[in-house]
């Protein structure tokens, strides 16, 4: 009998992860409005923005606007916003902007983080060690992307994944999201990838990122739940498609995964109803068709 949690804690990436692969700059307004509708509907965990050269990622150039509104709006409530910052200048940005706690992201492969971002693994966790130092304030995830799958080198054996939470451990780091970047998992290796992970570091929490690409993001959730996660990253609408490959699904969909887990009577205190009435509104302002199905399901009452 395979035992599920009660409970599951859901991180909600599409303002940054959705909306970066959107080439149409979204006003910061709908941004907002949208995060708002989000946050009605119960998230409490929100990656609200990304703190990246606007040359390299436009979408992102009002980072410090959005991160300064959500962060003043909701001081003192639930909400815990998230950035993701890509080296110590942005992670100082964030701070000065209210963020207490970021995503820093290094790659599993190598290969990938020298394209992604050119550095080595050396010099990405030089960076991260001076942000543990110098902002010690700031909460840090780390999210070890390519996790299940490289572009460049394929499957990503697990001791890459262990070398990276191994040098995050020692910076005094306690949360850790794999990340299947380019929807490359399958469940048999989320689960032994997850499973493993949870053995080996019994207080980390690890949480994970799905990406829909080949379909797979709610079997693949279900493959990490089986191994005792606990906390899943997801875009509402399933936004968060590759910009060089349309039509090409992106993240698991928030609203999919709510359905799924609130189903298997598995709680994530966020309401259904309210997360397709905000995945309305980036069909409406942003998006006319998005890979989700709850955004298009059918209502039965009595279900
Ligand atoms: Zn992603």
């Amino acid at each position: 009998m395979i035992r599920f949690p009660k409970q599951v804690r859901i991180v909600e990436v599409g303002p940054r992860d959705g909306f970066q692969n959107i080439k149409q700059y979204i006003p910061t307004e709908t941004k907002l409005s949208i995060i708002a509708a989000m946050v009605d509907a119960g998230v409490t965990l929100l990656e609200v923005t990304s703190f990246v050269h606007p040359k390299a990622i436009p979408q992102m150039a009002d980072a410090v606007e959005v991160a300064e509104t959500v962060c003043g709006k909701y001081q003192n409530t639930a909400l815990r916003p998230i950035a993701l910052v890509p080296n110590i200048t942005g992670a100082k940005k964030a701070l000065a902007a209210g963020i207490q706690e970021i995503s820093y992201v290094i790659s599993a492969s190598e290969k990938h983080n020298l394209a992604n971002i050119n550095r080595t693994h050396e010099q990405s966790l030089e960076d991260l060690g001076k942000i543990s130092k110098e902002l010690p304030e700031l909460k840090v995830r780390l999210d070890v992307a390519t996790a299940f799958g490289c572009p460049f080198s394929g499957r990503v054996d697990e001791s890459l994944i262990t070398k990276l939470i191994d040098a995050a451990l020692k910076l005094g780091i306690q949360t850790v999201v794999l990340c299947d970047t380019i929807g490359v998992a399958d469940p048999l290796l989320v689960y032994q990838h997850a499973s493993k992970i949870k053995a080996n570091y019994p207080g980390l929490d690890v949480g994970l990122h799905l990406h829909d690409t080949r379909g797979m993001a709610l079997a693949n959730s279900l493959a990490g739940l089986e191994a005792g996660i606990t906390m899943f990253e997801a875009s509402v609408g399933g936004l968060g498609g590759c910009p060089f490959a349309p039509g090409a699904a992106g993240n698991s969909a928030t609203e999919d995964l709510i359905n799924m887990l609130q189903s298997m009577g598995i709680e994530t205190g966020i309401s259904l109803d309210k997360y397709i009435a905000a995945a309305t509104i980036v069909r409406e302002e942003i998006q006319s068709v998005l890979t989700s199905r709850m955004a298009y399901a059918c209502k039965y009452e009595n279900m």
